[in-house]
């Protein structure tokens, strides 16, 4: 027995976007059963129905910056209750037995395959299908990777911690960005503009580094303590060694030299934003002047991503967002592509 339910994705490669009817399973005994209310685009949904990461297999439905309220519970879940207001992130399953797993780093599980995307994977409950994301009426999530939203957050936009978010917290916590620190969040889009919200609420002094004079202004208001535009050299020759940790959303071709001069002794330059054969050229020297090191994360574990949402509650920290209905998700896409959003689209799958 399965449930069929409206959706909108992809069914071909470059296709448009379209409604359709998507299987959803019935509810496991750790399963929980989720109304879905909001839902955000995110780069990744468009990279993947278009094909651009590799072959796929369609109708591929995305989506996983996922907000609802829970309307079943299976038999053994303990963590949330019909009528809680919960989110789903990229993930959906993992091993739970590999050492990441263990030591509560499941989203870097080691099993083969790594851990189940929210969507475009094959579905391990139900053969034959591909999972679907959040661009839908409804979804069935193991309970592990389904979290409780606080519910003094705006729903709409608290959709987009589920990605956006926790894709911040969890390198701004690792390298610990707090009161003393000094962190920049280079680019300013659907990513950067929740690190600059993240960075300042921990304390951090907060500096958005940004190639636009307007986007500046509007970091500022996000809670940017400084700007510093990246195009003008002797505002960054002043900055150097400055940085105790730059993190880049910046999702194109770039050279990283200019940034890895702005950290200081040990300093950290953190990718999050590169995608596809993004290329970024930097000098040996730079890195072994001052001890600095380049490196990268990927979203962030279960443990982390509860904790950023407790965080969010307790600061009234949610993304600037959009709000758009079913049918205007392909006009969307064009805009996410030409960077006209403030700063991230969220679906009210209502309409779908
Ligand atoms: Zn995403
Ligand atoms: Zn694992």
């Amino acid at each position: 027995m399965t449930t069929q339910v409206r959706a909108v994705g992809a069914p071909a490669e470059k296709a448009p976007l379209e409604t359709m009817e998507i299987t959803r399973r019935d509810v496991l005994p750790e399963d929980v059963r989720i109304a879905v209310e909001f839902c955000g685009i995110c780069h990744s949904d468009i990279h993947t129905v278009r094909g651009d990461w590799g072959d796929m297999t369609y109708p591929v439905v995305p989506g996983h910056e996922i907000l609802g309220t829970v309307t079943e519970v299976g038999a053994n879940v303990t963590k949330v209750k019909v009528g809680d207001t919960v989110g789903v992130g990229c993930l959906v399953k993992s091993c739970g037995e590999c050492d990441y797993c263990i030591s509560g780093e499941d989203h870097m599980c080691s099993a083969p395959g790594g851990p189940l995307l929210t969507y475009a994977e094959p579905d391990p409950y139900m053969p034959g299908h591909t999972t679907q994301g959040g661009y839908s009426q409804e979804i069935v999530v193991t309970e592990r990777f389904v979290f409780s939203v606080p519910t003094n957050l705006d729903k709409a936009a608290a959709a987009p911690l589920m990605c956006a978010g926790i894709t911040l917290y969890s390198p701004l916590k690792f390298w610990e960005a707090g009161p003393g620190k000094t962190v920049g969040i280079a680019g300013i889009g659907g990513l950067g503009h929740m690190g600059i919200k993240l960075a300042h609420a921990l304390g951090a002094h907060t500096v958005a580094l940004t190639t636009s004079p307007e986007k500046g202004e509007l970091a500022k208001k996000l809670g940017a303590d400084e700007v510093i535009l990246t195009t003008d050299l002797d505002a960054m020759k002043a900055a150097a060694e400055r940085f105790d940790l730059i993190i880049s959303t910046l999702p194109s071709d770039h050279d990283m030299d200019p940034f890895l001069k702005l950290l200081n002794r040990g300093g950290t330059y953190c990718v999050v934003g590169a995608v596809g054969n993004a290329t970024h050229p930097f000098s040996l020297v730079n890195l072994m002047k001052r001890k600095r090191s380049i490196s990268g994360s990927m979203i962030g574990s279960t443990r982390e991503t509860q904790e950023m949402l407790d965080f969010c509650g307790k600061h009234n920290i949610t993304a600037d967002v959009e709000l758009i209905s079913a049918d205007q998700v392909n006009e969307a896409y064009e805009r996410v592509i030409a960077g006209d959003v403030q700063f991230r689209f969220v679906i009210d799958t209502a309409t779908i």
